[in-house]
């Protein structure tokens, strides 16, 4: 018999215990552990709350990762589950086995597949070769004396009532649990509540974490020690973080620049980043070398956006051997029109081999910076997607750029901005120069190569806010339509 598609009298035993939930209760001691996940996973899509709390409360498996059936935060479910987790911690004895982790998060887990048949009631050969890897984890598990809680966290201002409990929860159960937040996601909320949070989860378990705040330096300079801890950080989003203090006396900034080279330093902690991205976070302006010097793992994916970069920041760009393996580079809205961009050329030159995603939208480069940059753009032979609008680009150049770029031939999706000759002397659009000289550009670049996704667009127009777009998705602005 296998454990993988439960007999057709296991499936009558759990549709008998599904019917008559006080004698599911009272005989749950004598139910084959086998039939706990697939009876659970009933009893949570029934919402049958007191069977789901004894049932957690006899766990037998090493892992419950009932994240994985919560599609949305339910308060009721939720407390039921928790409820459970209360009575396994109190029992004394675990003849049949113990819990060593809840997973709370909302991610697929082989385990259901597994143990509780699949979504179509069979289980895949997929799922049952997975099964050795998913004991040997099993059992890695089983070696923890405290249970552990695994959660995912996006805290904002206005909290859900399951999540405000759970906090609660963990928090009244810090020292009797082993809590642990993979991904943690900040919006607006106040530096003080966030190091409380943290005290509960503790940050070197955070691979994922994203701050959307709106702190000033002395805030992120308090903060920077836990940010610091965070030593398993694997990607970090920073934004928008203003700069509010304002230098009145030369104190004020002295202490400010304190703060932010105190900030500028943990990332000199993080131990396996690979993913960083940076919104508006002007305070670290002139500092963005330091970043980098700090860093101590290879960058995989760099993102740097709408942000006033200084030519000292920039010329970083080509010396610092943390970026010399990215795949993606963003640098959107970064304004980049009166800076020397040869740093980025030499960045360029150096992840020519590695660079499969380029945004440089927004930067308000020129004809001649682009001159510049096009030696190693064109050297960029992994590019699968580039996205040059809203530059400042004449006819000639533009088809310069195309007609270099025949070994592009992994491009998937292309964006540049729609030639200077577009536009009358007030600025705006003549639109049937625009199409005339797009399809031009076009016919230059298909002459070379076949793009698969190939489009062109002016800026944003004045009156309407809206760009006017040939090509894929071609649309004129509203204006015109
Ligand atoms: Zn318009």
């Amino acid at each position: 018999m296998s454990v993988q598609t439960p007999s057709t009298l296991q499936n009558l035993t759990l549709k008998a215990l599904l019917r008559d939930e006080a004698l599911a209760l009272s005989c749950l001691e004598e139910v084959p552990f086998l039939l706990f996940p697939a009876l659970f996973k009933e009893a949570f899509a029934g919402r049958l709350k007191k069977l789901m709390k004894a049932i957690v409360a006899a766990w037998t498996f090493p892992c419950l990762p009932v994240g994985a059936l919560m599609k949305s935060p339910n308060l009721e479910t939720l407390q039921a589950v928790l409820d459970g987790i209360d009575m396994q911690l109190t029992r004394k004895s675990h003849p049949r086995g113990k819990l060593q982790v809840l997973d709370l998060r909302n991610v697929h887990h082989a385990f259901w597949d597994i143990w509780a048949g699949a979504e179509d009631g069979s289980c895949s050969s997929e799922s049952l070769n997975e099964k050795p890897t998913v004991v040997k984890v099993l059992r890695r598990y089983a070696r923890r004396k405290q249970l552990k809680v695994v959660a995912d966290l996006c805290l904002r201002p206005r909290r859900d009532e399951a999540q405000a409990y759970f906090l609660k929860w963990a928090q009244q159960r810090k020292d009797s649990l082993h809590l642990c937040c993979i991904n943690m996601k900040i919006w607006a909320m106040p530096v003080d509540f966030v190091l409380e949070i943290l005290n509960v989860f503790h940050p070197e378990h955070i691979e994922e974490f994203e701050l959307n705040t709106e702190w000033n330096v002395f805030n992120l300079a308090r903060f920077a020690p836990c940010l610091g801890q965070m030593r398993n950080l694997r990607k970090l989003l920073l934004a928008p973080l203003y700069k509010n203090v304002f230098k009145i006396a030369n104190r004020t900034g002295d202490r400010e620049d304190k703060c932010v080279k105190e900030f500028v330093s943990i990332f000199s902690k993080f131990n396996c980043l690979q993913h960083l991205s940076m919104q508006g976070v002007h305070f670290l302006t002139d500092h963005m070398s330091q970043v980098f010097r700090c860093l101590m793992t290879p960058l995989e994916s760099l993102s740097i956006t709408h942000y006033q970069i200084s030519q000292s920041d920039l010329d970083s760009f080509s010396c610092c051997q943390s970026l010399f393996q990215l795949k993606h580079l963003e640098m959107k809205g970064m304004v980049l029109q009166v800076l020397d961009v040869m740093p980025l050329r030499g960045l360029l030159e150096k992840v020519a081999k590695t660079l499969e995603t380029l945004n440089l939208q927004g930067c308000k480069l020129k004809d001649s910076q682009l001159n510049a940059l096009l030696p190693s753009f064109i050297r960029c032979s992994q590019l699968t997607k580039i996205n040059l609008y809203n530059n400042d680009f004449s006819m000639p150049i533009l088809k310069d750029l195309l007609q270099q770029t025949a070994n592009w031939n992994k491009m998937n999706v292309e964006q540049y901005p729609a030639p200077l000759e577009c536009y009358n002397e007030l600025g705006h659009v003549s639109v049937e120069r625009f199409a005339q000289l797009c399809q031009e550009l076009m016919d230059t670049l298909r002459a070379i190569r076949q793009p698969k996704s190939l489009s062109f667009a002016t800026r944003i127009c004045h009156k309407c806010g809206e760009p006017c777009v040939y090509g894929q998705g071609g649309r004129l602005c509203f204006c015109w339509r």
